[in-house]
């Protein structure tokens, strides 16, 4: 299943800080070919960034310890503004998607995440 989707030569960066959420998309992905990036809190992902100029697109959970997903985001977009980040949360709040967006994210899926759902988001941003 979901196999139709060919990300190969588009390298994703995952901030997620839970290693059972990042294996499930680590599997998710595996069979698009993208390449695959690790980081497990948005500290690292921002580092990630910089030393990385070859990302197509991160995925980025919003609660992280040491640096948030909202924080990530706003300083990741201040270095690379057309960098797509769809941000992963578990929070149902009220309010939550406009935060999301206001912290600079291009899109939003609620965990838990639906992979074909997120394959296809994927799959509409890197084509941009
Ligand atoms: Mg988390």
């Amino acid at each position: 299943m979901f196999n139709n989707f060919d990300f190969s030569g588009k390298k994703i960066l995952v901030a997620e800080d839970e290693k059972t959420n990042y294996l499930f998309l680590e599997a998710l992905l595996k069979r698009t070919s993208a390449q695959l990036m690790w980081a497990e809190n948005g500290k690292i992902a921002i580092e990630a960034v910089k030393e990385n100029d070859d990302i197509d697109l991160i995925l980025m959970d919003i609660k992280m310890p040491e640096v948030d997903g909202y924080q990530a985001t706003k300083e990741i977009k201040e270095l690379k503004p057309n960098l797509p980040i769809i941000a992963q949360t578990a929070y149902a709040l009220a309010g939550e998607k406009e935060k999301i967006l206001e912290a600079g994210c291009d899109d939003y899926l609620s965990k838990p995440i639906m992979g074909k759902l997120l394959l296809e988001k994927i799959d509409a941003y890197l084509k941009k």
